[in-house]
């Protein structure tokens, strides 16, 4: 894969990035030149049409990381249609799960697409679960990552040394994967799920502490989102964190300056 070094976000209006949470692992991402879905599972605030709706034009973008029912929700074939639709979509889906109208990209790790509407490239990396995780680099450079399921999954109540040392390894080296072509990201959604006990940001400190991230928002946290988002347990000083976990909540991105849908300005 090509070396992609990630801009700063620059103070500019092409750069300004609108994150709208939808529910558990899904995200709509406004972009100046696409809006960006990643995997839908459940709209409860009705938010895509919404911002569908106020950015006419766009092309809307519908990644999917993998077939699991809280990543994949077949309505992402209905949504949109006064749209144009990019479809890319990990290749664990069955082919029979999407309608024959519908040109889907089918990726899996290792694959990029270059040139899409709104002058995006996707790339596909891992998961340590199944399907894959997506790295999606706008024309300003901005790097916006999605783990899927990609974790270090260990329950280490119930697992054995050898299981734990295996998701260990399986999970680092999807991370090694990444970082040969992106020491920095601009943006990154990452699980951070209470039901792993104890241990449940181990993986989202090992990326953070790996990867430079500039804006981390954790995810797949089931609607309890208190130990996710309790930030100084887990992530590193260079990053600003925000949880997002009411539906519908927008977080706007521009230069230095973070401003949530309640007004509420977060200095950097
Ligand atoms: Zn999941």
């Amino acid at each position: 894969m090509a070396h992609t070094t990630s801009t700063p976000l620059a103070n500019s209006g092409d750069s300004k990035i609108d994150i709208t949470y939808i529910d558990h692992s899904g995200f709509a991402v406004v972009t100046p030149t696409a809006i960006l879905v990643f995997d839908y599972f459940n709209d409860p605030t009705h938010s895509l049409p919404n911002l569908i709706k106020h950015n006419p034009g766009l092309p809307v973008y519908f990644l999917v990381s993998h077939h699991h029912y809280d990543h994949f929700n077949p309505d992402i074939f209905n949504l949109a249609q006064e749209a144009e639709r990019v479809y890319v979509l990990s290749d664990d889906i069955k082919p029979q799960q999407v309608p024959d109208r519908i040109d889907a990209a089918w990726v899996r790790p290792g694959v990029t697409i270059d040139s899409l509407p709104g002058n995006i490239k996707v790339q596909a990396y891992g998961s340590t679960d199944v399907g894959v995780s997506f790295v999606v680099t706008l024309p300003s450079g901005q790097t916006i990552f999605h783990a899927g399921d990609l974790n270090y999954w260990h329950w280490n109540k119930e697992a054995t040394v050898d299981e734990v040392k295996r998701a260990y390894g399986r999970f680092v080296k999807v991370l090694q994967s990444i970082m040969l072509d992106h020491k920095s990201l601009n943006v990154a959604f990452f699980p951070v799920d209470p039901r792993l006990g104890d241990d449940y940001a181990d993986g989202a400190r090992l990326f953070l502490e790996n990867i430079l991230v500039d804006t981390f928002i954790p995810m797949h946290f089931w609607g309890d989102y208190k130990s996710g988002c309790d930030f100084d347990n887990y992530t590193t000083d260079n990053t600003d964190s925000f949880c997002l976990h009411i539906p519908g909540e927008t977080l706007s991105l521009q230069g230095k300056m973070a401003l949530r849908s309640t007004d509420t300005i977060i200095a950097r």
